[in-house]
């Protein structure tokens, strides 16, 4: 079975060709990161109005890079929620009119359980169960994942999720849009050892994340160091490494304490943060240490992509499910809400 996936959640367009036997045909993304900057966050008209010029080159291109006809697609899979609702209306109606034109079967998939699903599409894949987690602009979660659809939620954040933490406090320390991958690129320059941050709620039980604190921290850091710093370029590196590491640190000890408490062997990271290299580097760390296995997507497939809502898709539309004509993405949505596999 091929699918043809399409993600407008957020300010990127994805489109992608999954194929159940020959794995990802084509997989496009076309970041709005241009229109947005100016403003230093995503504009939501805007991204909405971009979509609607984006979608269907990129459906083009990739049935091209593919080689493939409309004919050839056996269902259509677009992002249903939760995100953006402009954004997702256009993905939505699109996905949903091709799929009624072509005659193929259509479903909306979650944002996030195609996140979550996104290390399937790498070579070395890890079997069920495992532990996920789930580290995203808009997310921050620890999910016990015992199959497709089968997911209790650990632990999340009880205010700003990891990536919207990272693209705060780069706002703080100046850097442009999108903050994370530039206040990591600044935290390589800096020395981890000059300031340490706090590691939030990691002194109790549980498994619950709080990373607005952190912000906070920053910005009285740089209030009180920059004034009097010798070389302020140096002494920013420094507080980003230590917000970097703070950030890190405190989702190694959760998700540790996730895996011990579980008893699971294997653990998955996804999402936007999910690329960070010193995060990555950590994990393998704690996962040898603990005597498991660490799984993430290619960088490319830890942000949003079209390939990993393709995959979603196969995975549900391959057992049958699918969705009448009438469409209804929605902004918020409990990934526990969805049904089994
Ligand atoms: P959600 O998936 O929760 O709806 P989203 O789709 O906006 O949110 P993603 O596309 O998964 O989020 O990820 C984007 C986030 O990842 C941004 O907050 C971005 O700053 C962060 N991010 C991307 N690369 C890195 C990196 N190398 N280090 C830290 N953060 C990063
Ligand atoms: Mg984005
Ligand atoms: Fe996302």
């Amino acid at each position: 079975m091929r699918v043809l996936g399409i993600e407008t959640s957020c300010d990127e367009t994805g489109v992608a060709v999954y194929d159940g036997d020959r794995g990802l045909l084509a997989n496009a993304v076309y970041s709005q990161i241009a229109i947005h900057a100016e403003y230093g966050g995503v504009v939501p008209e805007l991204a909405s109005r971009d979509h609607v010029r984006k979608t269907l080159p990129l459906v083009r291109q990739v049935l091209a890079e593919a080689g493939l006809a409309a004919g050839d697609i056996d269902g259509v899979a677009y992002t249903a929620g939760p995100g953006l609702i402009g954004a997702l209306l256009v993905g939505a109606g699109f996905g949903r009119s091709l799929a009624w034109a072509w005659d193929v079967p259509a479903l909306g998939v979650h944002h996030m359980e195609a996140h979550l699903l996104a290390p399937l599409l790498e070579e070395s894949t890890p079997a069920f169960p495992f532990i996920a987690l789930l580290v995203s602009g808009g997310h921050t979660q620890l999910v016990d994942v015992a199959g497709v659809g089968r997911y209790r939620i650990l632990g999340e954040s009880l205010d700003d999720a990891a990536g919207e933490a990272f693209d705060k406090t780069a706002k703080l320390l100046d850097l442009p849009y999108p903050g994370g991958p530039s206040l990591a690129g600044l935290a390589e320059r800096g020395d981890p050892q000059r300031f340490r941050f706090p590691r939030p709620m990691t002194d109790r039980s549980g498994l619950d994340f709080s990373f607005s604190g952190l912000k906070t921290f920053t910005l009285h850091t740089l209030n009180e160091e920059l004034p009097r710093a010798a070389d302020r370029e140096q002494t920013r590196a420094d507080i980003a490494r230590a917000f970097e590491e703070a950030v890190v640190d405190t989702l190694v000890i959760k998700c540790r304490r996730a895996v011990r408490e579980s008893g699971r062997r294997r653990l998955i990271l996804a999402g936007g943060v999910s690329a960070n290299r010193r995060l990555r580097e950590r994990m393998d760390q704690m996962m040898r240490e603990e005597g498991g296995e660490v799984f993430y997507p290619r960088p490319g497939l830890c942000t949003d992509n079209g390939a990993m809502i393709a995959f979603a898709g196969w995975q549900r539309l391959r057992a049958g499910q699918c969705e009448p004509l009438a469409f209804s993405p929605r902004a918020r949505w409990p990934m526990t809400s969805l049904p089994p596999v």
